[in-house]
């Protein structure tokens, strides 16, 4: 069995720079886990204590049932791929890839195979001569994959493996690796900075922020349950609009914003009725506010707006808007920036809204997708 897990891991830099606190995960056997988080997070501290690159100050951490703490890198049953790649620029795809194999003394002819079957997996076997100048950075980062699986080893770890990859190949590596990973079931854990990237490879997520674990879950759950209002704000792009509001009676009112909750909303959250009378966090992903005009918008609740500006990406409309509620920041800095100056609430229309920029409409909203936080410690209702 080759399960992670890192008990109360904490990595202290300097006297008390705490870049990872009390870190607390069990990766299964065979499972994708992706570590994400905005940029300083620790989520490459982490990585690099699991692999022995970084002493781990406190905790423990164990592979495949054995406590590694100290033990050194090359003990730990581990391969470790990096954004870099790390190819041997001399060598060529087959003596990058059978690398490991030649310094354990393995046979010639073993080489041969494994190396063989290997290339086939990651349709690397027409390469198996050249050198990696003469590759694509795709097929590089199969080079990389390929040194890796050599080793056959108990966990595979990832630091940001697609990053120097442009947008699309990174989407084919994205499905390659996850389907590959399957594949060889091998446990697996993948830092990335990209919610997108997260959300769609994971088994399970775990996201952090600075150093601190704010929840590990299935892509689904993270995205539908979220804990708190960074996590909220962190998973789904365009980011989830938070407001804050206060709650009188059945009315959240915001400004001169003002929706009505269904009984259905304090059925499902008992602890919201405690709110009434006081302010809340609430927060709507673009995705639940429609243009009113369209079908798709009709059956719902409807506030004034008024379109600032409008990305069209052909089968949506991400459209920035004015609303008179108060925005909230959810903490992640890269969510911030996506909203600009001027809007401060961000829709997901369908294609043929007709909205121009500029415009006063009725937005709808699907008061049943409303998502709220307490609004002193940010954590769901
Ligand atoms: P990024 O996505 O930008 O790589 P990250 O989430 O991987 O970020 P880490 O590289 O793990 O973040 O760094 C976590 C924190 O620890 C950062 O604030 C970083 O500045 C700090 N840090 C990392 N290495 C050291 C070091 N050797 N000495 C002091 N501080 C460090």
């Amino acid at each position: 069995m080759a399960e992670v897990i890192l008990e109360n891991i904490c990595k202290t830099y300097g006297n008390n720079f705490h870049a990872i606190d009390q870190l607390n995960l069990s990766v299964e056997d065979g499972e994708f886990l992706i570590l994400v988080g905005p940029s300083g997070c620790g989520k490459s501290t982490a990585l690099r204590m699991i692999a022995g690159l970084e002493d781990v100050t406190s905790g423990s951490l164990r592979i495949g049932g054995v406590d590694v703490v100290d033990m050194p890198p090359k003990d730990r049953d581990i391969a470790m791929v990096f954004q870099s790649y790390a190819l041997y620029p001399h060598m060529t795809v087959f003596e990058n890839i059978a690398f490991s194999m030649r310094l354990a003394g393995k046979p010639k002819a073993e080489r041969r195979k494994r190396v063989d079957e290997i290339a086939k997996t990651l349709q690397l076997t027409s390469l198996l001569d050249s050198k990696p100048a003469n590759l694509s950075g795709g097929q590089r980062q199969r080079v990389a994959m390929g040194r890796a699986m050599v080793r056959e080893p108990a966990a595979f770890l990832m630091d940001e493996p697609l990053s120097n990859l442009d947008a699309k190949l990174r989407v084919q590596m994205r499905a390659e690796i996850t389907s590959l990973q399957k594949q060889l079931g091998v446990t697996t854990i993948y830092v990335t900075h990209d919610q997108t990237e997260a959300m769609t490879m994971g088994d399970r997520v775990a996201v952090l922020k600075g150093g601190v674990l704010q929840q590990v879950d299935t892509p689904k759950r993270l995205y539908e349950s979220p804990v708190n209002a960074f996590v909220a704000g962190f998973i789904g792009s365009p980011s989830m609009n938070l407001f804050e509001a206060t709650l009188t009676g059945d009315e959240l009112t915001s400004g001169t914003f003002g929706v009505h909750l269904q009984d259905a909303a304090f059925v499902r959250r008992p602890g919201l009725r405690s709110y009434a009378g006081r302010k809340v966090v609430f927060g709507i992903r673009p995705e639940h506010l429609y243009d009113s005009s369209l079908e798709s918008g009709r059956k719902y609740q409807t506030i004034p707006a008024k379109v600032t500006s409008i990305e069209e990406l052909g089968s949506e409309h991400i459209v920035h808007l004015n609303i008179d509620a108060v925005r909230v920041d959810s903490g992640d800095p890269d969510a911030v920036e996506d909203y600009g100056l001027t809007s401060n609430a961000v829709a997901k229309f369908e294609p043929d809204s007709a909205v121009r920029s500029g415009s006063e409409i009725r937005l709808a909203l699907d008061d049943s997708k409303l998502h709220f936080f307490d609004p002193e410690t940010h954590l769901a209702i």
